[in-house]
């Protein structure tokens, strides 16, 4: 394929394997533009070799970095930065003028792309944070908006109050500071105060690393994965596998030990390092409070423990089970905080102080030492016996499923497109399979924008496997949810719920909706009907975007009889104004449906008398599960002002902090 080019220079590129500031880690490239890709090569034009490419539709947000006072170890100081998948590449201009154009050409070609983020990081990420936010999850959504059309590269950075431009530079309490999930404090009373958070890690002296080009970036196997064809490569749990290319955020390509390679779920793998707790049976990432409870209850074995993050990001919490309890009269469950000791170098402990240099060997010796806890940590709960997740579709650009490897079963349901139907693919994989009803779809634009949707994958939203288009009636393939739609499950076991499992629900739904606004797309018809529940009563969000491909006046005018008015903010009731924000609205009233175990909301009223009570200020009434606090979260959802609501990262922590506040707090 021949591509325009449209720029062509000798830039410096940051290593992104490399975890080390060193000068050793920025190498010259000729990067070379074109309408489909950036590319970028070892040695000057004449005798090039490809060290990587980017195709441009990949791309999410390109842009400058701004500097917060670090120094640049290279000669080139004006760095820009190209995120792509989950990635971002770090690219040093040697003048403001170079990188201006650079920033401008690249946000010019991608400004169609369906990929563009909302949201994103203007300062580097180093030494395991992000300058910019201390957030110290790579994948953490980003703290200020991107303006794809805007040029940000003549401001500067303003000052902190009372710091000086330092390398080590701490968060404090500036109100202008954005809020970001890692530094917000999240209680509803404190919804706009910050609170100082961790500081950042030490730097590691300079000039320690070797000269490799780009490490091998080696990752182990959380699942097996059977690979579903040819250019797929089957990981075997527990195996390594080194990672060749990063070709799509749900997929690498990757190479095992006896040198085959293909392509593997990005999802069935993680980092080799020992900090990375992922790769332990005991670690349970997503696991809250109230799940941990739920499964060491249900294992009821002496010394059963989960390690599961805290509520404040970045720490740890030991939830252990004991049978009979000195003093308790009966079995209890006890929430131990790691806590890490000031000073460097940094170590961990737990009741007492037994001092270790990381988790690992703290877990270790308190599996034969209980030192202080309510017993030994005898027997992790939570991972082996965990299903893998879903893959992004089947395999790496499969979104065309063949109907004929489809077998149909039990009818599961039926809606606005047509009926649901239990299915296997290839005889082995349990799938939802909707027959898309003649005249019920904008068909063709639904399988363009398919493409788009699979590669939205989240343990909270239910996956699109693919589609077969190619006779009718279509069929959109998509994971099985065992229990159906949350709105039924609700009524169906009215009576039945605890505080905890309720917010539970709602963290879930709020955990895939956070990925939704992260990744800029719209649900546009939140509600708990178009939520599903699993076999491990996980919920996960569903039909999102779905609306813009019925074909049914009654459904998508705001004056329909369909039109779901009673979870839409006045914005979208009287202009269509979607934005995440009217997600915002539509899960505040969501929660109240999980909060009232699935009552319809303003029972008594018919849609144009809520446009009446709304626009006037009414709003839904506490239910007698929600506590004041659950309240003034939902009324928060449905403040008049979208500008005003709370965005789905933050509400993830209030819903988290509540849920915290459930059970008495950890020792
Ligand atoms: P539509 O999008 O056509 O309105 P829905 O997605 O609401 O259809 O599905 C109709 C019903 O089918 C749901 O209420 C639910 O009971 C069942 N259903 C849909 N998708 C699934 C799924 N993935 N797993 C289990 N049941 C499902």
């Amino acid at each position: 394929m021949s591509a325009r080019l449209l720029l062509e220079e000798m830039l410096i590129k940051r290593s992104q394997q490399k975890k080390r500031m060193s000068p050793l880690n920025y190498k010259e490239r000729l990067f070379v533009l074109t309408q489909s890709q950036l590319t970028y090569y070892d040695g000057r034009r004449e005798r090039k070799f490809r060290r990587g490419s980017i195709e441009l539709s990949r791309i999410r947000c390109a842009e400058i970095v701004k500097n917060g006072g670090e120094i640049i170890p290279c000669q080139n100081k004006y760095p820009f930065q190209v995120v792509y998948d989950t990635n971002t590449l770090y690219v040093f201009a040697p003048s403001h003028d170079s990188r201006s154009l650079w920033v401008h050409s690249l946000k010019g070609e991608i400004k169609d792309n369906a990929v563009v983020s909302a949201k994103f990081h203007p300062q580097f990420w180093q030494e395991g944070a992000w300058l910019c936010c201390r957030q110290v999850e790579k994948q953490a959504p980003g703290c200020e908006e991107y303006n794809l059309f805007g040029d940000i590269s003549r401001k500067p950075l303003p000052p902190i109050p009372g710091e000086e431009q330092s390398k080590n530079k701490k968060v404090t309490d500036d109100p202008t500071h954005t809020h970001t999930r890692a530094h917000t404090h999240t209680s509803v009373s404190s919804f706009f105060l910050l609170q100082q958070r961790r500081p950042p890690p030490p730097l590691p002296p300079e000039g320690d690393d070797d000269d490799k080009e780009e490490e091998e970036e080696v990752m182990v196997a959380l699942y097996d994965f059977p690979g579903t064809e040819p250019h797929d490569l089957s990981l075997v749990k527990g195996g390594e596998y080194v990672i060749l290319d990063k070709c799509d955020v749900n997929w690498y390509k990757a190479r095992n030990q006896f040198s085959e390679e293909g392509y593997i779920p990005s999802n069935y793998i993680t980092e080799k390092t020992s900090e990375n707790l992922v790769q332990f049976v005991w670690y349970s990432k997503q696991v809250n409070r109230n799940k941990a409870e739920e499964l060491l209850r249900k294992e009821d074995k002496e010394g059963a423990f989960i390690v599961r993050d805290s509520s404040t990001p970045g720490t740890y919490t030991v939830s252990l089970y004991a049978k009979s309890a000195p003093g308790e009269g009966g079995a209890a469950i006890k929430h131990y905080h790691i806590k890490e000791s000031q000073g460097s170098p940094l170590h961990f402990y737990l009741a007492e102080k037994h001092l270790f240099s990381s988790i690992p060997e703290l877990i270790e010796y308190h599996k034969h030492n209980a030192a202080g806890l309510v017993a030994r940590l005898r027997y992790p709960v939570g991972k082996q016996d965990k299903s893998a997740p879903s893959t992004a579709g089947f395999s790496y650009e499969k979104w065309e499923i063949n109907r004929s490897e489809l077998t149909f079963m039990k009818e599961l349901g039926s809606g606005q497109f047509g009926v649901v139907r239990l299915g296997k693919w290839r005889a082995q994989y349990r799938v939802a399979i909707k027959a898309i009803r003649e005249g019920a779809m904008y068909e063709e634009d639904f399988i363009e924008e398919a493409k788009v949707m699979m590669r939205l994958s989240h343990p909270k939203l239910v996956q699109l496997y693919g589609v077969c288009s190619q006779q009718k009636p279509i069929y959109i393939v998509t994971e099985f949810m065992e229990h159906g739609c949350l709105l039924n499950f609700l009524r169906q076991r009215r009576g039945s719920f605890s505080l905890g499992s309720l917010l539970s629900i709602c963290l879930d739904v709020s955990e895939g909706m956070e990925h939704l606004e992260a990744n800029g797309f719209l649900h546009r018809d939140l509600a708990s009907r178009n939520c599903l529940v699993n076999d491990s009563l996980v919920v996960k969000v569903s039909d999102f975007g779905m609306t813009r491909y019925v074909l049914d006046d009654q459904y998508t005018s705001s004056l329909g009889a369909k039109f779901p008015v009673k979870w839409s903010p006045p914005e979208v009731f009287n202009f269509c104004k979607y934005s995440s924000k009217s997600d915002v609205w539509s899960y505040g009233v969501l929660m109240w449906e999980v909060f009232t175990e699935g009552r319809m909301p303003f029972e008594q009223n018919q849609n144009h008398e809520v446009v009446t009570l709304v626009t006037r200020g009414h709003r839904l009434y506490r239910p007698k599960m929600a506590s004041p606090a659950i309240y003034d979260i939902m009324q928060l959802s449905w403040l008049e002002r979208p500008g005003d609501r709370p965005s789905f990262s933050q509400l993830c922590l209030m819903i988290s902090d509540a849920l915290e506040g459930e059970t008495p707090p950890p020792n």
